[in-house]
């Protein structure tokens, strides 16, 4: 009999892993404690891979040689928990693709904010280069049904904390941490120190032939550093400081500095716009130059890369006033560059499911750019505690219509409508995706 390996927790993520596990020939068990998508249940059937859904089979489970955990299940789970009682290994979904991906190198991007920004552009880069490369991991397609159904030599993958606690060989030829806010403590035993040991681990297994890319001016990354040195080549952007080796911003020119090749663009000609995107394309543009791409090319990808849907997107001017899209911001650092990007008196749509957030972050930006909050959530106490004392108009709404409306309603010809909220969505909507189309759909029907 093959070994067994269990699935727990049937995303993209664990599809992929079962179809992985399928091709290599293991006997496969998908075991969710919720509901299987369709298209999910459809594909496991197709191939034969057996999965029971709203229960856990814990003897079954308990009989597995390996378990591969979505990252969406936490470690206090009473499952979880006897798993590892029993010595049971138990790995992320990156952790197991990659041990099948043979010779073939790992772009692999992690941090609080721009993750899916930064792998984003990389990989277009990379493609604009013409390199055979895949984009995986929380952005689409996950890690390991790249791997089972269409390997190549190269892949950027976006990798979030969770992927991470539970790697163990994964050893990305370039690591890029964009940066590290308080996110996700609820996770981490609301611990920010186990949370910055968890982004680390993206450099754990790196070795003097590999590269760490860094933000510089990120003073928690630096001080980790400094405790704890990286054995991989460090390779750090600035807007702060100049550089001999790394990317910095000086008098609105991004200098790429790695060997003795320099590559020198004028941030104007970025396609992506905002203070924040400007450290994404340094970090993108330095993990290009790594693997050796023409400058020329890398000149050319990043002013032609389209910017993603959910993030700064301008959905509409109605009657002079500017509705933008943020629903991607899900932590008060993102609405903080979102912030600080505005150039127009704000409206600023904030609320949702809050993941232990510190609003003092953002106070005095709101205070010299705020109008108005429209809270939009279901308990927005939180909210009102920290802004009622400096925003004269604040109003509760519980969709994103009635946020839409009440926003349309304060705002003034000239004036910016920002969802841009701060929080996790799950209390009114599926995902950030549903709230930031749902606040689109409004919008256009003003
Ligand atoms: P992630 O995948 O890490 O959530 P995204 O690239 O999807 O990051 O961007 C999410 C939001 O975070 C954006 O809407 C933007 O407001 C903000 N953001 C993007 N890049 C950065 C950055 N480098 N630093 C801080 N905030 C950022």
């Amino acid at each position: 009999m093959n070994e067994l390996v269990i699935i727990l927790g049937a995303g993209e993520s664990g599809v992929g892993a079962a179809l992985l596990a399928k091709q290599k020939g293991f006997d496969c068990f998908v075991s969710d404690g919720g509901q299987l998508k369709n298209a999910h249940k459809a594909e496991l059937e197709e191939n034969g891979i057996e999965f029971e859904e709203g229960t856990h089979s814990e003897e079954k489970i308990l009989s597995a040689a390996l378990v591969i955990k979505s990252p969406g299940i936490p470690e206090k789970n009473e499952l979880v928990k006897k798993i590892r009682a029993k010595g049971i290994e138990m790995i992320s979904e990156i952790e197991w693709a990659y041990r099948y991906i043979g010779d073939s190198r790992v772009i692999a991007i992690t941090g609080s904010n721009g993750k899916t920004t930064t792998t984003a552009l990389t990989y277009h880069i990379c493609k604009h280069a013409g390199l055979d490369c895949a984009l995986v991991g929380n952005i689409g397609i996950s890690f390991a049904r790249q791997v089972a159904n269409d390997p190549k030599p190269l892949y950027v993958a976006e990798i979030s904390s969770f992927q991470l606690d539970d790697i163990v060989t994964f050893r990305p030829h370039i690591a890029i941490l964009t940066n590290i806010t308080e996110d996700h403590l609820d996770r981490y035993d609301y611990s920010f120190r186990n949370y910055i040991n968890s982004k680390f681990r993206i450099a754990l297994n790196q070795q003097s032939s590999d590269y760490f890319i860094y933000n510089a001016d990120d003073e928690v990354t630096v001080q980790h550093i400094k405790e704890f040195p990286i054995l991989s080549n460090p390779l750090p952007f600035s807007m702060r400081k100049e550089l001999l080796q790394g990317a910095f911003i000086k008098e609105q020119e991004m200098t790429v500095a790695n060997s003795d090749e320099k590559l020198q663009m004028s941030i104007y000609d970025f396609a992506l716009k905002g203070k924040h995107n400007q450290y994404n394309t340094m970090a993108a543009g330095l993990a290009a130059s790594v693997i050796g791409l023409r400058k020329d090319k890398i000149r050319e990808a990043i002013q032609s890369f389209e910017a993603l849907e959910h993030r700064m997107e301008h959905v509409a001017t109605v009657r002079g006033i500017e509705f933008i899209n943020d629903s991607k911001a899900t932590n008060v650092n993102s609405t903080w560059y979102a912030l600080e990007s505005m150039t127009k008196p704000t409206i600023l749509i904030l609320g949702g499911v809050d993941k232990g957030n510190d609003y003092a972050q953002i106070l005095d930006l709101v205070k010299e750019k705020v109008k108005a909050i429209v809270c939009m959530g279901v308990d927005n106490r939180k909210i009102h505690e920290a802004f009622q004392n400096d925003v004269s108009v604040m109003v509760n709404t519980g969709s994103a219509a009635e946020a839409v409306h009440a926003s349309f309603q304060l705002a003034d010809k000239g004036d910016v409508v920002l969802l841009s909220p701060a929080c996790a969505s799950f209390d009114l909507f599926r995902n950030y995706e549903d709230r930031g189309n749902q606040f689109k759909a409004a919008v256009r029907e003003l």
